[in-house]
C-alpha cells in the first residue's frame, strides 16, 4: 500500500524500483563506474595529495563523470534527501576494508563536517551513513563532533564589495589531545580538488603523531 502511494524510484534514473531492488535499479547498478575492485583508487588519491599531506591508506568506490550515474546519485544524496545512499556505499566499502590488514590499525572514523547552517538546511551530513557503516565494519568509533566547521563573517568593507564572499569557513578540532597518537580515517562523499580534505588534515595533524587515511564514495 505504501509502495502504491509513494512508489520507490531509482536514485539515479528515477525509474520504478522492483520490490527486491534497493535504492538503485539493477540497470544503474551494473552501469556504475567503479574505480577499481583491486586498489580502490588508492594510487590516484595518493598522487593527488603527494607532497601536500601524508596519507597511509586511501580508498574510493566510484568515478565521478559529468551527467554520469555517480553525479546523479550524489545529487540525490545531497539535495533530494536520499541519505540511505550514504549507508549503502558505507556498507559496500566497509565490507571490503574489514578484510584489509592495513585498515586494522585505524582507530576511529571522522567525517568532513558541514557548517551548522548547511547542516540545518540539509538535515544531515551526506558522509554520515558512509562513515558510520565503515566504522561498524572496522569495529571502531565514529566521531562526528571532534572536527567541526565554523563560518565567520568577513569585515564589513569586504562584505559590501564582494557580496559572494560574505563569510569564510574554517575547520577546527574541539579536543586536539584526544587525537594524539591516533590513526584517523577521514571520510567524505567526494574528492574533487582535494582542497577540503587538505584543510581538514592540516587541523588533524596539529595533534601529536597522527596518522591519516581517507575514504570517499567518489573521486572526480
Ligand atoms: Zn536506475
Amino acid at each position: 500500500m505504501i509502495n502504491l502511494l509513494f512508489p520507490k524510484v531509482c536514485a539515479a534514473c528515477k525509474s520504478l524500483l522492483l520490490t527486491e531492488e534497493l535504492l538503485i535499479c539493477t540497470m544503474c547498478r551494473h552501469s556504475l563506474s567503479v574505480v577499481s575492485n583491486q586498489d580502490f583508487g588508492e594510487p590516484i588519491i595518493k598522487q593527488l595529495f603527494f607532497g601536500k599531506i601524508a596519507i597511509q591508506n586511501a580508498s574510493t568506490l566510484l568515478k565521478f563523470e559529468k551527467r554520469g550515474i555517480t553525479q546523479k546519485l550524489l545529487h540525490s544524496l545531497k539535495y533530494q534527501g536520499k541519505k540511505d545512499l550514504s549507508s549503502f556505499f558505507g556498507k559496500w566499502l566497509g565490507s571490503e576494508l574489514k578484510n584489509s590488514p592495513r585498515y586494522k590499525e585505524v582507530d576511529l572514523v571522522i567525517p568532513v563536517p558541514l557548517d551548522s547552517k548547511r547542516l540545518k538546511k540539509r538535515g544531515y551530513n551526506q558522509a554520515e551513513g558512509f562513515g558510520v557503516e565503515i566504522a561498524k565494519a572496522l569495529q571502531i568509533p565514529y566521531l562526528d563532533t571532534i572536527l567541526f566547521k565554523e563560518s565567520r563573517a568577513k569585515s564589513q568593507v569586504f562584505k559590501k564589495r564582494f557580496n559572494r564572499f560574505q563569510s569564510e569557513s574554517v575547520f577546527k578540532v574541539a579536543q586536539p589531545k584526544l587525537l594524539d597518537k591516533k590513526h584517523i580515517l577521514l571520510v567524505d562523499d567526494i574528492i574533487t580538488t582535494g582542497a577540503t580534505i587538505e584543510k581538514c588534515a592540516q587541523q588533524l595533524f596539529k595533534s601529536k603523531q597522527v596518522k591519516l587515511s581517507l575514504a570517499t564514495i567518489a573521486i572526480a
